[in-house]
């Protein structure tokens, strides 16, 4: 186990363009991170560099203490898992995983143990005599983790190691990734695009957007109280509803349709001085129903239902703007039809649209 910190790092290809701009995070001993973002964000560059795979252009990486940017890859006890396994096609699965420790010189007693150790964690120490073509997808993942674990790094690196992986095999490895996590104790960094996986499996998530760390929280907080308009909009399925709005004596108006706002939130949004704001609630805390509207509730017109089996969403023109609800299965109402839409004053966020703060 490894904590592991940086300060200020930056990474520049070209020497002239910075692709990650100045990014300070701490990993603690043991913690399950997650860096998640869109492609392109910097999340593999970010874990590169970390894995020594990349040089440094700025900024210092340490691993326990020990700032390692000048160490090679070998010298810096981390071991990653990339989403193409790089499994050696023509050695079988046990000389996979024992590979990285016979280079190293390990008795081969104990590699056999490690091995076996691994495969057994992993529920492949069945086929450990099978060559790669002969696994599925999964399994070669598996292999690849295996790989990983006899080596007993002091930091595990992770990109996207499921995205080949259909959706059903996905959501297997997941929680195996994390139950996996809970038996080793390891300090585990872990890089998707998906939110889905970042918020099911981390201890705390880093948000990236563009080279810059948007937000470094847990997963509660990141999806309760997202520090920027970004992170809202990125994090949930279907994400937070966001909308330009503007104040008018406590009310958030949405063209044409206000809504209250808790007197510390409107108080806020009109200490900010901003004149652009994003009005923000998530799918979750928007209720429907027949009534009049009342002070609390505001007309809307549903315009699709999406049938998810568990749950409806159903999309409604609200003002000038659309957003979606999570209603029960049961709603049927068909598009065209006018409702009463409640919004939970408790969850209403604000956002500076220029600067894309939470207020
Ligand atoms: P992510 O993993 O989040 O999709 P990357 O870290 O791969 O993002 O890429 C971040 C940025 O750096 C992108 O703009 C990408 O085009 C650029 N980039 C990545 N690798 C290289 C490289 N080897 N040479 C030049 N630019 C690169
Ligand atoms: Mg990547």
């Amino acid at each position: 186990m490894a904590a592991v910190d940086l300060k200020g790092v930056v990474k520049s290809y070209d020497g002239k363009l910075n692709v990650i701009h100045g990014i300070d995070l701490q990993i603690q001993h043991g913690e399950f991170v997650v860096f998640v973002g869109p492609s392109g964000c910097g999340k593999s560059t970010l874990l590169r560099m970390i894995a020594g795979l990349e040089t440094i252009s700025g900024g210092e990486v340490s691993i326990d203490g020990h700032v390692v940017n000048d160490l090679p890859p070998r010298a810096r006890d981390i071991a990653m898992v990339f989403q193409d396994y790089a499994l050696y096609p023509h050695k079988n699965l046990y000389d996979n995983m024992a590979f990285g420790l016979r280079l190293r010189k390990t008795p081969e007693a104990e590699i056999k143990q490690r091995v076996m150790d691994a495969a057994k964690l992993l529920k492949i120490d069945h086929m450990l005599e099978r060559k790669p073509a002969a696994l599925s997808g999964g399994q070669r993942q598996r292999v690849a983790i295996g790989r990983a674990i006899v080596r007993q790094p002091k930091v595990f690196l992770f990109d996207e190691p499921l995205s080949n992986l259909d959706a059903q095999l996905r959501h297997e490895m997941r929680s195996e990734i994390k139950r996996l996590h809970q038996r080793l104790g390891a300090t585990i960094i872990y890089v998707t695009h998906d939110q889905v996986e970042a918020m099911t499996m981390a201890d705390r998530i880093a948000v990236l957007s563009a080279g810059k760390k948007m937000q470094y929280d847990t997963p509660d907080n990141i999806y309760n109280r997202p520090a920027a308009v970004f992170v809202a909009g990125f994090t949930g399925a279907p994400p937070m509803n966001l909308a330009d709005c503007t104040l008018t004596s406590g009310r958030a108006d949405l063209g044409g349709t206000q809504i209250v706002l808790p007197p510390e939130l409107a108080a806020r949004g009109s200490a900010s001085g901003s004149a652009k704001l994003k009005f923000g609630i998530r799918p979750e805390n928007i209720t429907l129903s027949r009534l009049s509207p009342s002070d609390l509730e505001v007309p809307a017109e549903v315009s699709l239902l999406e049938p998810l089996g568990a749950e409806t969403l159903v999309s409604l023109k609200i003002g000038a703007t659309e957003m979606v609800s999570r209603c029960n299965a049961a709603f049927r109402d068909p598009p065209g039809t006018r409702l009463a839409v409640h919004m939970n004053p408790r969850h209403l966020h604000l956002f500076d649209a220029t600067t894309g703060a939470a207020l």
